[in-house]
């Protein structure tokens, strides 16, 4: 008999924010040990067609899948906590539909008929999460819906679960993530946000199967019972899912409240025993998150985490849970610091503070801002021979500072900042000038899975153990082959390449010059897994804790 495929609608309640992203994640994870094979999909309520043109001021990281498509954080998420590759079928956003939906009525597709916002969006964001469900093969598919319940931008999404739901009952559940606040000066948690967020989620026509109760600390049995009666859902399908300090403990807890046992017994699936090995593993490694022995000092320089009067580090996720695995392998408890860029810029007395830290990463980014205090924060990391690690724009950083510092060319520059340099050492790709000229910049960087070739006795050969590597990209400018050579010569080390040879993908200092200098035009972070954790943030890691030892 052909198995049906089961489907986990992830909503939330009262607040943005609120954990959806580590509870799909979770969920996929216990149920993935119990022998399913389980996918994720994500929705997005923007019209941006991508996350690629949003600020991650406000979005957060911009995550790119290997076929190239850039998504949001929660991706990440689901491909770290379900050891997954997934594509661009599982990511949609409200201008991603509306687009497909708009081509197929230009096409005919449509066959005449009178094309409506309902039925019709709701039918293809369904026909999307069912493609991205054969696709996988998946028994279960987990599909977060972004947004908060009573927002009007994802109450198509809503009605698409809806729809699914009447179609068949019994192949769908609803698991709404809500918060429950505990007002300060009241002193007790309350539960009434959450009330109407059921409330108006019912307006919708659903009913939620599990709710996820968020807070400060647990809910109590006392509410529980409360809410229960409320909003419909039994005391022992409420689970209290209190803050944690590691996210990799949620799938634990939620496991000592046997939710997998509930999903299965919910959705009608007879599944295995939980698999004790795999299980294992995963409880190892979270333990690593409260056992690192020794600490080691980490500084971020960037500019994309101040928002109004707080600090948030979304924009960086993976290259922090890179950070954390590789720490966690070995026995180290990271603790990073955020810089910003453009202190160094406005107080140059700040550089020498650098000296406090194991070791410096200089993350991606784009634009002026911030690019002068970056350079001085390079050079300062290469003469205190601060271990150094640069992803992307800090890759480009590093030439442009050995360029000017080294080779003594005092205007180099990218041409992303200053295209009338006479010395460009990073410039604009042959393949991208064409979309800058038209300007189509949504999709359209070298984005994606990327061979590279890494070259014999070097750090990042070493660091891998292999001659061949795969690594995901995003960016419009790289390494200009004119300055190569004379790089070369002056001791940068071009230590990974495209395949062809032509573009410059890995660039070094050797041991001798430096314990760790090495930047990556690719991003690492990307493919940094939980129980996998990334060979070059193991190499950086190793080199900070080699530094602190001294
Ligand atoms: N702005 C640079 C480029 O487009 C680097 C991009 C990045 O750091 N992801 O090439």
């Amino acid at each position: 008999m052909k198995k049906e495929t089961k489907y986990i609608f992830v909503v939330g309640g009262v607040i943005s924010g609120v954990g959806k992203g580590i509870t799909s994640s979770s969920l996929g994870l216990i149920l993935k040990n119990r022998g399913l094979n389980v996918t994720a999909i994500k929705i997005d309520p923007y019209i941006n067609v991508d996350a690629g043109t949003m600020n991650p001021t406000v979005h957060g990281e911009v995550f790119v899948l290997s076929d190239g498509d850039e998504t949001d954080q929660d991706m990440g998420n689901y491909e770290r906590f379900l050891d997954l590759n997934l594509t661009r079928i599982n990511y949609m956003t409200t201008g991603r539909v509306y687009k497909t939906v708009i081509e197929k009525e230009r096409n005919l597709e449509y066959g005449g008929k009178c094309v409506e916002v309902v039925p019709h969006i709701p039918l293809e964001v369904i026909g999307r999460i069912k493609k991205a469900g054969k696709i996988a093969k998946a028994d279960v598919v987990i599909v977060e819906i972004g947004g908060t319940v009573g927002e009007y931008q994802n109450l198509l999404f809503l009605e698409a679960a809806r729809m699914m739901k009447i179609e068949s009952p019994k192949d769908i559940i609803f698991v709404m993530v809500s918060y429950f606040p505990t007002p300060s000066k009241i002193g007790e948690m309350k539960t009434k946000p959450t009330q109407y967020a059921v409330r108006t989620l019912n307006g919708a026509g659903i009913q939620p199967d599990i709710l996820i109760a968020r807070g400060d600390t647990a809910l109590d049995e006392k509410r529980k019972e409360k809410v229960s009666v409320i909003v419909s859902v039994s005391a022992d399908r409420i689970i209290s899912a209190p803050d944690v300090d590691s996210i990799y403990d949620i799938p634990i807890n939620f496991e000592k409240e046997k939710l997998s046992d509930k999903l299965c017994n919910l959705m009608g699936i007879n599944a295995k025993k939980t698999d004790t090995q795999a299980w294992n593993k995963w409880k190892n490694f979270a333990k690593h998150a409260h056992n690192g022995k020794d600490i080691l000092k980490i500084a971020m320089i960037g500019k994309y985490f101040e928002t109004g009067d707080f600090v948030l580090s979304d924009s960086y996720l993976s290259v922090i849970e890179g950070i954390k695995y590789s720490c966690y392998a070995q026995n180290r408890k990271p603790v990073i610091s955020w810089l910003n860029s453009t202190d160094f810029e406005k107080f140059p007395e700040k550089l020498k503070d650098l000296k406090k830290y194991d070791g410096i990463i200089v993350p991606g980014g784009f634009g002026t801002r911030g690019v002068e205090g970056n350079l001085k924060a390079v050079k300062f990391a290469r003469e205190n021979k601060i271990p150094f690690f640069g992803l992307c724009y800090g890759m480009q950083m590093m030439v442009i500072e050995y360029a000017r510092n080294v080779l003594g060319l005092k205007d180099a520059n990218t041409r992303e900042v200053n295209p009338d340099s006479k010395n460009i050492v990073i410039d604009v790709m042959e393949s991208q000038k064409e979309h800058l000229k038209n300007n189509l910049y949504g999709g359209s960087m070298r984005l994606g899975a990327y061979k590279a070739i890494l070259r014999e006795g070097t750090l990042a050969r070493a660091s891998y153990g292999k001659k061949e590597i795969i690594e995901r990209h995003r960016h419009r400018y790289e390494v200009n082959p004119a300055f190569v050579g004379d790089l070369e010569a002056q001791g940068l080390i071009f230590s990974g390449r495209s395949p062809d040879g032509q573009l410059m993908e890995i660039a070094e200092l050797p041991k001798s010059k430096h314990p760790f200098f090495l930047g990556t035009q690719f991003h690492p972070e990307f493919l940094a897994h939980p129980l996998d954790p990334h060979p070059l943030f193991t190499s950086f890691i190793k080199a900070c804790a080699a530094k602190r030892k001294k």
